[in-house]
C-alpha cells in the first residue's frame, strides 16, 4: 500500500510513532493509500526544524524568495496532470476541475505571492511640526501554523502556505486528514525547487491531535486556518490565551438572489456552477436561492431540467459533472439533511437519492439536490449542508430578498442577479457578506479581500491582506 510520508526538515520522515492512517479513495469506497498518524513529536520536530531555518530565511533577499516561489510554481505548472489526478482520486471531485481550477490555482497562489512579496510596501508619516519621520517596519512572524480543509485541496493549502513563506515566515502545515496526497506531492515539488530545508514542514494526522499539537504549541506565534466553524471556535479558545494572530476562514450558507430583470441565460448556467460544482462541497456556492415571484415558476422548471441532466460518474471519467463526495461520513450527514427537509415540510424539486455507479458501486455519489421551501426558518435553510443541495423561495420585494439573505448566522459571501444598477449597489451595500458578486460567481482576483464576516470567521485572506496578516508591524518614530 502507498504510503504518504511527512516532509519535515526538507526530508521524508515517517511518524515516530509508526501510527498509520487509511487514505481512502471516495469513488471505490476503499483505503488506497496510508497517512501519517503524526503525534506532539512530529510536530515538535516540525517546529523545531522551521525555528531553525527562520533566521536565514526572514533575511534571504525578496528576489531570491520570489524566485524559489516562482520555482514552485512552475512545478505545479509542468506537474499539472499528475497533480489534478492524485486530487481528483482522493477528493472525488471530477478531473475536469482538478484540471482546469484546483491545480492552475495552487500554481497561481505562489506565482502571485512570488510579484507580491516585491511590491508590498509599509507606511511613513512625517510628524510635522516636531521634526520626526515615522516608518512601519512589517517583520515576519517566525514559525506559523496553516491548518487546511478536504475541499479544495492543493487550492487552499497553497493559499495561506504561499504568503506565509513570501512574507519571510517558516511554516508547519496540516492538510486535512482526508485528503493528504497533493500536500505530499507538494512536498516532493519543493525538494526539486530547492526550497532551504526546515522552510516549510508538512505534517499529516488528525486534526484533534496533529492539528491540536499545532494550534496549542506555545511558539508557534499565528495559525491561519480554513475549515468549519465549531472548529474555529474552537481553535479561538485554544489559541487567543496565548495571543496568537489568528485567520479563520468557515463556514457558509451563502445567498444567490435572483431578479426578473437580470441576464437569464447567464444566471441559469452560473447558478448551475454555484450549486453544484465539486458536489456542492465549496464554502462559495450559493446554497440558499431566492428568485423573485415573476420569473419563480420559468426558474424552477428549467433549474430542474439543467440539474437532472448533470452526470454523475466516476472523478477520472471525462464526460462526469458530479463525482464522489469526500466521504462515506460527509455522505451521509448530507443525506440526512435531505430527509430532514422533508420531515419539516420541504418540497424535494429533483434528486434527493443516494446514486450507483456502474463499476464504482461503493464509491460515494449523491444527486444533486434542489429542496422547494417555504419557511426558510428551517435547518436546511439555516446551517450549511456542504453538498450537492439547494434551496430554492420565491420573494415579493428587495427589502424581503435581503431579510432572507441576512437571516443566518453565516455571512461569508453573495451572489446578485439584476441589472439594475441601483438595485445591487443597495442590495451588495447592505447585504451582511464578505464577499459579494454581482452578475457572476466566483470570480477570484488574488489581490482581492477574501473572508467572511458573522460566523464564517475573522479576519481576510488575499493580496498584501494576507501579506499584512502574516507579518508584524512595528512603528520606528526617529526624531532630526
Ligand atoms: P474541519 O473544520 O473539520 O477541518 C479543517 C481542518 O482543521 C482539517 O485539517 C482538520 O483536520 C483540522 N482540525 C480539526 N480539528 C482540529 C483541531 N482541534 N485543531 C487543529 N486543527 C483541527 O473542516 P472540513 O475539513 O470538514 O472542511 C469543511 C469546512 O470548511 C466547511 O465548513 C467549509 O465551509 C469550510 N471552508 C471554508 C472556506 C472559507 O474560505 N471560508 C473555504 C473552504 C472550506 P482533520 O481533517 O484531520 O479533522
Amino acid at each position: 500500500m502507498k504510503k504518504i510520508f511527512n516532509y519535515i526538515n526538507g526530508e521524508f520522515k515517517a511518524p515516530i510513532e509508526d501510527q498509520w492512517i487509511d487514505n481512502y479513495n471516495p469513488s471505490i469506497g476503499d483505503v488506497y493509500s496510508l497517512l501519517p498518524n503524526s503525534s506532539t513529536v512530529d510536530v515538535q520536530n516540525a517546529y523545531e526544524a522551521a525555528e531553525k531555518a527562520f533566521p536565514e530565511w526572514s533575511e534571504t533577499p525578496l528576489e531570491q524568495r520570489s524566485k524559489v516561489l516562482s520555482k514552485i510554481a512552475s512545478l505545479i505548472t509542468e506537474n499539472l496532470d499528475q497533480l489534478a489526478k492524485a486530487e481528483a482520486i482522493d477528493n472525488g471531485k471530477p478531473l475536469s476541475l482538478s484540471t482546469s481550477i484546483d491545480i492552475p490555482r495552487a500554481s497561481s497562489n505562489f506565482q502571485f505571492f512570488a510579484h507580491a512579496l516585491t511590491q508590498f510596501a509599509s507606511e511613513a508619516h512625517e510628524s510635522t511640526g516636531f521634526n520626526a519621520i515615522n516608518f512601519t517596519l512589517r517583520q515576519p512572524i517566525g514559525v506559523v501554523g496553516c491548518i487546511s480543509p478536504w475541499n479544495l485541496p492543493l487550492y487552499l493549502f497553497t493559499w495561506k502556505i504561499a504568503p506565509a513563506l513570501a512574507a519571510g515566515n517558516t511554516v508547519v502545515a496540516k492538510p486535512s486528514e482526508i485528503t493528504p496526497m497533493t500536500a505530499y506531492l507538494l512536498a516532493e515539488i519543493c525538494i526539486k525547487a530547492g526550497v532551504p530545508k526546515g522552510v516549510l514542514n508538512i505534517v499529516h494526522g488528525l486534526g484533534n491531535t496533529t492539528g491540536q499539537a499545532i494550534i496549542e504549541h506555545p511558539k508557534i506565534k499565528a495559525i491561519s486556518f480554513t475549515g468549519g466553524t465549531a472548529t474555529g471556535a474552537h481553535i479561538a479558545k485554544t489559541a487567543a490565551p496565548m495571543f496568537k494572530k489568528l485567520s479563520l476562514e468557515l463556514g457558509g450558507k451563502n445567498p444567490n438572489l435572483i431578479f426578473a430583470d437580470c441576464d437569464y441565460e447567464k444566471m441559469l448556467s452560473t447558478t448551475l456552477r454555484s450549486s453544484f460544482a465539486n458536489q456542492g462541497q465549496i464554502c462559495l456556492c450559493g446554497s440558499r436561492i431566492y428568485v423573485e415571484r415573476a420569473i419563480y415558476d420559468k426558474f424552477k422548471t428549467d433549474f430542474i431540467a439543467k440539474t437532472n441532466a448533470l452526470k454523475i460518474g466516476a472523478p477520472l471519467d471525462a464526460e462526469t459533472n458530479i463525482g464522489a463526495l469526500v466521504s462515506k461520513s460527509h455522505l451521509e450527514k448530507v443525506k440526512s439533511y435531505i430527509d430532514i427537509a422533508t420531515a419539516e415540510g420541504g418540497t424535494i424539486l429533483c434528486g434527493g437519492n443516494y446514486v450507483t455507479v456502474k463499476g464504482y458501486e461503493n464509491g460515494y455519489y449523491l444527486q444533486p439536490t434542489i429542496i422547494e421551501i417555504n419557511n426558510t426558518n428551517c435547518r436546511v435553510a439555516q446551517e450549511e449542508i456542504f453538498g450537492p443541495v439547494v434551496t430554492i423561495t420565491p420573494f415579493d420585494s428587495d427589502d424581503e430578498a435581503l431579510a432572507m439573505a441576512n437571516d443566518v448566522r453565516y455571512g461569508l459571501s453573495c451572489t446578485i442577479w439584476t441589472n439594475n444598477l441601483n438595485r445591487s449597489m443597495y442590495m451588495a451595500k447592505h447585504v451582511q457578506a464578505g464577499i459579494v458578486w454581482v452578475n457572476t460567481w466566483m470570480m477570484r482576483d488574488l489581490r482581492t479581500a477574501f473572508g467572511g464576516t458573522k460566523d464564517s470567521g475573522v479576519g481576510r485572506e488575499g493580496g498584501f491582506e494576507a501579506l499584512r496578516f502574516f507579518t508584524e508591524p512595528k512603528n520606528i518614530c526617529i526624531q532630526y
